[in-house]
């Protein structure tokens, strides 16, 4: 990493107008009780201590985003009659539509950051390349904060992760009394830094090391999930388990859309008149109607098997097929959020020691 610099309290709004100039700034804001990334205006409620309760993935993956759009093109005219030619087939016309807006999000958390890095290992791959997810990634830097207080939910340690991890971000701030050493990961994240704003923070590196450390002892022993991939498949035809895991689960998806490494779409078509355009949109697999077939036939009927995909897609299909990568940066929001308290750990470690009374 980069030298350390230090940004006072008093400059941070100072800064982040700074870094509005020619880029969408997005930053977490107070709606209701929510945290919220929006648009940075002088009048947001700003909100930099609390972990926000939505992830930032809607910066390089939209919720809802047009893909194109056509229309239909006029029929060629038949030379003479001066009506359409009966026999042409209408042509479309299609627009592609690909990201161009520079965004900046300041304020995430570094497993916030960390979430962009397992969509990269499916939408830019040797034989993939989604141009939006890349286009918007590569226009989009994070300037993240580091974790001084984890909440109970948080398990980042045990996924690969950490409070000060630098995956996915640009440049990471670290809370200290007074402000934020801040340090740059690439080189955007160097020019970000530039700013005269912040101060040389070579001082004050030993208390931004202390900050750390203390998270990592409030966060504790990290758990090892290194057997889950293994042991989901072994469960993978147990009903019983996954009938007993998913009881509580009343499907409402809320633990897909808030989290960071989730990347499953739907795509409609909208149609008005002879034009209209492709969205692409999030989906969630913990909905009935995610793997409904045209014929009507639906292979995951019960909330057991949709959980059981859930889980065993981020902990054991995931790894299998990216060098045991977990797709689950631990940031919580799926066990804080969930009207059921689910706990994906919980869930995991049943996995992990399970014994078949049976056998
Ligand atoms: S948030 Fe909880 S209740 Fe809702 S779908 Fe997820 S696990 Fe089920
Ligand atoms: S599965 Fe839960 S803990 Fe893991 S990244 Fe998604 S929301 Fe966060």
């Amino acid at each position: 990493m980069s030298e350390k610099k230090f940004l006072k309290n008093e400059s941070v709004i100072p800064f982040i107008e700074g870094l509005a100039g020619g880029r969408k700034v997005l930053v977490p804001v107070c709606e209701g009780d929510a945290v919220i990334y929006r648009p940075y205006r002088k009048d947001c409620r700003l909100e930099l201590t609390r972990m926000p309760t939505i992830s930032p993935k809607d910066a390089t993956f939209p919720r809802t985003e047009t893909l194109m759009t056509f229309k239909q093109a006029p029929v060629a005219k038949t030379e003479g009659d001066g009506e359409g030619d009966s026999d042409a087939q209408p042509k479309l016309e299609l627009t592609e539509t690909l990201p161009e807006e520079k965004v900046v999000v300041f304020g995430s958390r570094p497993c916030g950051a960390r979430g962009k890095s397992i969509f990269t290992r499916v939408y830019e791959t040797e034989d993939v390349k989604d141009p939006y997810f890349i286009g918007r990634r590569d226009n989009t830097l994070f300037v993240s904060i580091a974790c001084a207080a984890p909440e109970t939910t948080c398990f980042c340690t045990s996924v690969g992760g950490g409070p000060a991890d630098t995956t996915g971000s640009d440049v990471i701030l670290i809370p200290v009394d007074g402000g934020y050493v801040a340090e740059a990961v690439t080189e955007h994240g160097a020019e970000l830094l530039q700013s005269d704003l912040l101060t040389s923070g070579a001082d004050k590196a030993g208390e931004a090391e202390a900050v750390i450390q203390k998270s990592m002892e409030l966060l504790g022993d990290a758990d090892d999930f290194s057997i889950a991939r293994e042991k989901l498949i072994e469960l993978f035809d147990n009903d019983e388990f996954w009938f007993d895991m998913s009881a509580k689960c009343i499907s409402c998806g809320t633990c897909t859309y808030l989290c960071p490494t989730c990347y499953c779409f739907n795509i409609t078509d909208e149609t008005a008149g002879k034009s209209g355009k492709r969205i692409r949109t999030w989906d969630t697999c913990m909905s009935n109607m995610f793997t409904m077939e045209a014929s009507g036939h639906n292979p995951r009927t019960s909330k057991a098997n949709r959980l059981k995909n859930r889980v065993g897609h981020k902990f054991s299909y995931y790894p299998s097929l990216h060098d045991k990568v977990i797709a689950c940066c631990g940031c919580g929001r799926c066990i804080k959020s969930c009207p059921a308290a689910v706990d994906i750990r919980e869930i995991v470690k049943s996995a992990q020691e399970y014994e078949d009374v049976n056998e």
